[in-house]
Protein backbone atom coordinates (compact mmCIF):
# COMPACT_ATOMS: atom_id res chain seq x y z
CA UNK A 1 0.00 0.00 0.00
CA UNK A 2 1.49 3.11 -0.78
CA UNK A 3 -0.40 7.11 -0.50
CA UNK A 4 -1.40 7.12 -4.50
CA UNK A 5 -3.70 4.51 -3.26
CA UNK A 6 -5.61 6.14 -0.24
CA UNK A 7 -8.22 7.86 -1.37
CA UNK A 8 -8.85 11.66 -0.01
CA UNK A 9 -4.95 12.18 -0.30
CA UNK A 10 -4.17 14.84 -3.29
CA UNK A 11 -2.84 13.45 -6.34
CA UNK A 12 -2.47 16.76 -8.01
CA UNK A 13 -1.79 20.26 -6.94
CA UNK A 14 1.20 20.00 -4.92
CA UNK A 15 3.58 22.77 -4.97
CA UNK A 16 7.39 22.13 -4.49
CA UNK A 17 8.76 23.70 -1.01
CA UNK A 18 12.55 22.68 -2.18
CA UNK A 19 14.45 20.16 -2.44
CA UNK A 20 17.24 19.05 0.43
CA UNK A 21 20.01 16.32 0.38
CA UNK A 22 19.74 14.10 3.07
CA UNK A 23 23.16 13.00 2.48
CA UNK A 24 24.74 16.30 2.94
CA UNK A 25 27.57 16.06 5.60
CA UNK A 26 28.10 12.15 5.18
CA UNK A 27 31.17 10.86 4.79
CA UNK A 28 30.54 7.83 2.95
CA UNK A 29 27.51 6.83 1.26
CA UNK A 30 27.23 3.93 4.33
CA UNK A 31 26.62 6.78 6.70
CA UNK A 32 23.77 8.26 4.54
CA UNK A 33 20.24 7.51 6.39
CA UNK A 34 18.29 7.51 3.17
CA UNK A 35 14.51 8.32 3.29
CA UNK A 36 11.63 6.67 1.73
CA UNK A 37 9.00 8.40 -0.60
CA UNK A 38 6.29 9.19 1.58
CA UNK A 39 3.72 8.73 -1.51
CA UNK A 40 5.17 5.93 -3.44
CA UNK A 41 6.82 4.04 -0.65
CA UNK A 42 10.37 3.61 -3.22
CA UNK A 43 13.32 3.39 -1.07
CA UNK A 44 16.79 4.97 -1.09
CA UNK A 45 15.89 8.52 -1.47
CA UNK A 46 18.78 10.42 -1.05
CA UNK A 47 17.26 13.68 -2.88
CA UNK A 48 13.79 14.47 -1.16
CA UNK A 49 11.09 16.72 -2.42
CA UNK A 50 9.58 18.97 0.35
CA UNK A 51 5.69 18.72 -1.36
CA UNK A 52 2.94 20.76 0.18
CA UNK A 53 -0.91 20.78 -1.21
CA UNK A 54 -3.36 23.10 0.43
CA UNK A 55 -5.87 20.16 1.39
CA UNK A 56 -3.65 17.89 2.91
CA UNK A 57 -2.85 18.69 6.30
CA UNK A 58 0.72 18.50 6.22
CA UNK A 59 4.04 18.19 3.75
CA UNK A 60 5.35 14.89 2.04
CA UNK A 61 8.77 13.78 1.21
CA UNK A 62 8.98 12.16 -1.88
CA UNK A 63 11.41 11.07 -4.33
CA UNK A 64 11.54 13.35 -8.18
CA UNK A 65 9.69 11.09 -10.02
CA UNK A 66 6.74 11.30 -7.11
CA UNK A 67 7.69 14.92 -6.83
CA UNK A 68 6.96 15.53 -11.09
CA UNK A 69 3.44 13.33 -11.01
CA UNK A 70 2.22 15.44 -7.53
CA UNK A 71 3.00 19.07 -9.40
CA UNK A 72 2.43 17.90 -12.94
CA UNK A 73 5.46 19.64 -13.66
CA UNK A 74 7.97 17.80 -15.75
CA UNK A 75 10.59 19.80 -15.60
CA UNK A 76 11.41 21.71 -12.63
CA UNK A 77 11.79 18.92 -9.64
CA UNK A 78 14.61 17.17 -11.76
CA UNK A 79 15.92 20.83 -12.54
CA UNK A 80 16.08 21.34 -9.24
CA UNK A 81 17.31 18.37 -7.97
CA UNK A 82 20.40 18.55 -10.74
CA UNK A 83 20.70 22.19 -9.00
CA UNK A 84 21.19 20.68 -5.73
CA UNK A 85 23.67 17.93 -6.91
CA UNK A 86 25.73 20.41 -8.50
CA UNK A 87 25.73 23.17 -6.22
CA UNK A 88 26.70 20.05 -3.59
CA UNK A 89 30.12 19.43 -6.02
CA UNK A 90 30.93 22.66 -5.83
CA UNK A 91 30.50 22.61 -1.95
CA UNK A 92 32.24 19.04 -2.34
CA UNK A 93 35.32 20.83 -4.51
CA UNK A 94 35.82 24.06 -2.65
CA UNK A 95 36.29 22.07 0.75
CA UNK A 96 38.90 19.90 -0.88
CA UNK A 97 41.27 22.76 -1.16
CA UNK A 98 43.26 23.47 1.70
CA UNK A 99 43.31 26.78 3.40
CA UNK A 100 46.72 28.95 4.33
CA UNK A 101 46.89 29.85 7.66
CA UNK A 102 48.73 33.39 8.16
CA UNK A 103 50.38 32.85 11.34
CA UNK A 104 51.11 36.39 11.86
CA UNK A 105 47.46 37.59 11.45
CA UNK A 106 46.28 34.23 12.61
CA UNK A 107 43.31 33.57 9.77
CA UNK A 108 43.02 30.98 7.41
CA UNK A 109 42.48 31.91 3.61
CA UNK A 110 42.43 29.94 0.36
CA UNK A 111 41.39 31.05 -3.00
CA UNK A 112 38.05 29.94 -4.84
CA UNK A 113 37.31 30.58 -8.42
CA UNK A 114 39.53 33.58 -8.09
CA UNK A 115 38.70 35.15 -4.81
CA UNK A 116 40.03 35.69 -1.76
CA UNK A 117 38.07 34.32 1.48
CA UNK A 118 39.31 34.64 4.92
CA UNK A 119 38.17 33.39 8.03
CA UNK A 120 39.14 35.22 10.67
CA UNK A 121 39.09 34.41 14.86
CA UNK A 122 37.32 36.89 16.60
CA UNK A 123 36.82 37.14 20.06
CA UNK A 124 35.14 34.86 22.46
CA UNK A 125 35.79 32.20 19.70
CA UNK A 126 33.33 33.45 17.25
CA UNK A 127 34.25 33.23 13.56
CA UNK A 128 33.81 36.04 11.02
CA UNK A 129 34.12 35.60 7.31
CA UNK A 130 35.60 37.62 4.89
CA UNK A 131 34.50 37.34 1.01
CA UNK A 132 35.48 39.76 -1.79
CA UNK A 133 34.33 43.28 -0.02
CA UNK A 134 31.59 41.18 2.38
CA UNK A 135 32.13 40.46 5.52
CA UNK A 136 30.05 37.62 7.86
CA UNK A 137 30.20 37.34 11.89
CA UNK A 138 26.71 36.45 12.61
CA UNK A 139 23.45 34.57 11.08
CA UNK A 140 20.21 35.38 11.99
CA UNK A 141 21.58 36.78 15.11
CA UNK A 142 23.79 33.96 16.08
CA UNK A 143 27.56 34.22 16.39
CA UNK A 144 29.47 31.44 14.17
CA UNK A 145 31.04 29.20 16.78
CA UNK A 146 33.38 27.06 15.28
CA UNK A 147 35.94 26.48 12.23
CA UNK A 148 33.63 23.77 10.24
CA UNK A 149 30.58 25.97 10.52
CA UNK A 150 32.63 29.04 9.21
CA UNK A 151 33.82 26.85 6.27
CA UNK A 152 30.62 26.07 5.18
CA UNK A 153 28.69 29.33 5.39
CA UNK A 154 32.07 31.16 3.94
CA UNK A 155 30.86 28.63 0.80
CA UNK A 156 27.27 29.61 1.11
CA UNK A 157 28.28 33.12 0.98
CA UNK A 158 30.65 33.24 -1.92
CA UNK A 159 27.83 31.26 -3.94
CA UNK A 160 25.39 33.97 -2.36
CA UNK A 161 27.09 36.55 -3.79
CA UNK A 162 27.95 35.51 -6.87
CA UNK A 163 24.67 34.03 -7.82
CA UNK A 164 24.19 33.54 -11.23
CA UNK A 165 21.34 35.73 -12.50
CA UNK A 166 18.40 33.62 -13.26
CA UNK A 167 17.05 34.45 -16.78
CA UNK A 168 13.25 36.15 -16.64
CA UNK A 169 11.05 33.52 -18.17
CA UNK A 170 9.20 34.94 -21.40
ZN1 LIG B 1 7.68 8.23 -4.85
Amino acid sequence: MNLWDVKGVPHRGWKCEGVIDVGDGASSSDEIEYEQCEMCGNEKIRYVHIMKNESYFRKLRVGCVCAEKMSGDYENPRKNENALKNMLLRKKNYLKRPWKYNPAKGTYSKKYKGTYITLVRGRYDSWGIYCDNYRLWQVRGQKIKDFKAAEVLAFELYELIHKRQEPIAA
